[in-house]
């Protein structure tokens, strides 16, 4: 049976990335069509409730900057924020919060339903129609067919999902949902590689059956962050409190005997797992020195009494799950209300994408999330937006767009996966990054809204805003840069006095900005130089931009140097046989991995400079 209506973009998932994929697209004016297994788990968290964190919270601002939901719907759901690396400098800084796992599910319902050009169908998809290399449509499990240019795939952890509790095993896609078996298979008929990763996660505990006083409370900040350019402290839910557990030597007895029962050591998953978040048996095992391990109690919600204990993941047998948990002090009378489990999962090979996140191998059918290799729903979460967008340019027959590794972090991950591709869960850190100090959380918004208005992701009311921000920082830099202040005037008294800054001859109040003794707020609060500027935002902006001015300018200069050959195109047909000189093994690299940019091929690990010259030598020649 055929629907009668021909989409543009079909995006098959629901997830972290089906959403950001689906309003991405029907934002740039594309009919688009969601179509997901379940439209109650719309948006829904399949593992911890929480949004950011280091590396992550960058992306958030990304995705937001670039008129994303997912900053929008944190910024719903917050109930206990933390501003990461607070002391450090402004780069590694990172917002993280824990989230309400159902006020957020609600904001990405309400945004999906909210979206003009976008519709929802709750189904099961079993089959793509691809017709002489290109996708023309889907087939969903009861047999209708839907037509559309763009298919954006995100279907998680569900392909081929297999669930691991100790000895026993089951499909599913993640607890409580189907897995998606029969597309998994069709996919495995198409000409894109695929392997089995794993993940995992803990059992839940009812926190009512916790002795919080044997724990160390972990309350939030007071002035609590934001995660959108346009979100409102004042308009987060109830802050909530989460707290700290340890395990003891005994926890990690009763892990070493259950060992033999684990599916991770018996051979019995067989799938690569997230390095960043191992399970308690890996981090028992690996790190058999240590005698405690932290465990983050983190509510799951204001009207919810489960807890999520960060740390245990784990898919060991049941009985060893309770025992476990029964021996952290503070868990003794334990109630497990959701056992915890691993996951095994089909993914595919990244370097099967073109940058733009259609696959390589068939025109118009595009990859997001984990299926690609990630974890998180933050990397998902970039990686829809992304999809989505150039899914949508794809039929309106425009050129793709996806940021460079020097503009975003979402950049960095794309390029990162694409180039490079992954043998584990791929996670986000600012180390990823190049040019940390130029990709901050708090300019997310001046790298990339402009850029978004341009292709039709943000609106026009918030590009407007920007540039009153933008115009803002400006007024002020310029108002300190002609305020002069000499020794001996009373305000040059005042911050002797105040802030021990001896003046030895006249200089600007901007100058003043870069001491490491002043900051923005204590410089503005002397009579004379301030007031400043009421809006924190902007604060920030003057202060940052003041301070690393000359690092920021360095790495400016950098960024041109690499991009001069970083985005010297390498053609799909490029035959590097036909470049003499290069090593058996970097030849053996750049045809597997058939980087489209000189840029990519740099950075392909193995691939040396002398080979990347001798590749633009052969290039100039072909010209
Ligand atoms: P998902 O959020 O999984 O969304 C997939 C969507 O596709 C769902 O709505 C599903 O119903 C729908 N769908 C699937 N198949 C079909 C089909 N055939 N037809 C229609 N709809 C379909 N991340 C971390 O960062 N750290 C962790 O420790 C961590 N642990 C995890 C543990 C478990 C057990 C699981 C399941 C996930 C874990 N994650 C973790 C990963 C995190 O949940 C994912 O990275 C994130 O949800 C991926 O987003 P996504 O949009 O790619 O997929």
């Amino acid at each position: 049976m055929q629907h009668p209506h021909y989409y543009d973009v079909i995006v098959i998932g629901g997830g972290h990335a089906g959403t950001e994929a689906a309003l991405a697209a029907a934002r740039c004016g594309a009919d688009t069509l969601l179509l997901t297994h379940n439209l109650e788990t719309v948006g829904q968290m399949s593992c911890n409730p929480a949004i950011g964190g280091i590396g992550k919270g960058h992306l958030v601002r990304e995705i937001d900057a670039l008129g994303g939901i997912m900053a929008h719907a944190a910024d719903c759901a917050g109930i206990q924020w933390r501003t990461l690396n607070a002391s450090k400098g402004p780069a590694v800084r990172a917002t993280r919060c824990q989230a309400d796992r159902n006020l957020y599910k609600a904001a990405i319902r309400h945004a999906v339903e909210q979206q003009p050009n976008l519709s929802l169908f709750q189904q099961g998809v079993d089959d793509l129609v691809i017709e002489q290399g290109r996708v023309t449509g889907v087939v969903t499990q009861m047999g209708l067919r839907f037509r559309a240019r763009a298919v954006v795939l995100t279907v998680g952890t569900f392909l081929a999902g297999r669930i691991h509790i100790g000895e026993s095993q089951y499909s599913g896609g993640r607890a409580g949902d189907p897995p998606a078996t029969a597309l998994a298979r069709r996919l495995r008929e198409l000409p894109v590689a695929a392997d089995r990763l794993k993940t995992g996660t803990p059992p839940r505990i009812d926190g009512r059956s916790i002795d919080y006083s044997q724990l160390q409370e972990q309350p939030g900040d007071t002035l609590t962050p934001v995660f959108s350019f346009l979100g409102d402290r004042h308009r987060h839910p109830r802050q909530v409190s989460c707290w700290i557990a340890h395990t003891t030597e005994r926890t990690h007895d009763l892990i070493r005997a259950g060992l033999d029962r684990s599916p991770l050591y018996s051979g019995q998953i067989e799938g690569v797992g997230p390095r960043y978040c191992p399970s308690i048996e890996d981090k028992v095992v690996r790190f058999a020195d240590k005698t405690s391990h932290q465990v983050f109690v983190e509510p799951e919600g204001l009207d919810s009494f489960e807890i999520y204990p960060n740390g245990i993941s784990t898919s060991l047998p049941f009985d060893v799950q309770l025992e476990l948990v029964r021996s952290i002090p503070g868990f003794e009378r334990a109630h497990i209300t959701r056992p915890g489990y691993a996951i095994e999962y089909d993914y595919f090979d990244p370097r099967g994408l073109h940058p733009s996140l259609q696959t390589r191998a068939i025109e118009g059918l595009f990859f997001a999330g984990q299926i690609n290799g990630t974890t998180g729903y933050e990397e998902a979460a970039a990686q829809g937006l992304i999809a989505g967008l150039n899914a949508a340019r794809l039929t309106q027959d425009h050129a793709p767009w996806t940021p460079r590794r020097d503009e975003a972090y979402i950049g960095v991950l794309i390029d990162d996966l694409t180039s490079n591709g992954t043998l584990e869960p791929y996670r986000m850190f600012t180390s990823r990054a190049e040019y940390r100090l130029h990709l901050r959380e708090d300019n997310a918004d001046l790298r990339l809204t402009e850029r978004g208005f341009e292709l039709g992701l943000v609106p026009a009311e918030r590009h407007a805003a920007l540039q009153r921000k933008r115009e803002a920082v400006e007024r002020e830099r310029a108002r300190l840069q002609a305020l002069h202040i000499a020794p001996g005037q009373p305000f040059g008294e005042a911050l002797t006095e105040r802030h021990d800054v001896r003046l030895s001859r006249e200089c600007s109040a901007l100058d003043l900005l870069r001491r490491p003794e002043l900051d923005y707020a204590s410089l503005t609060a002397i009579d004379g130089i301030g007031p400043g500027v009421d809006d924190e935002a902007v604060a920030l902006q003057v202060e940052v931009q003041t301070k690393y001015a000359g690092y920021l300018e360095r790495q400016r200069e950098e960024i041109a140097r690499q991009q001069r050959n970083e985005h010297t195109a390498i053609p799909d047909d490029f035959d590097y046989v036909r470049v003499r000189g290069l090593s058996a093994e970097v030849l053996a690299k750049l045809q597997h991995a058939r980087p489209t940019t000189i840029g990519q091929a740099a950075r392909i690990s193995g691939v040396t400079p002398a080979a990347i010259s001798l590749l633009l030598v052969h290039l100039k020649r072909r010209r």
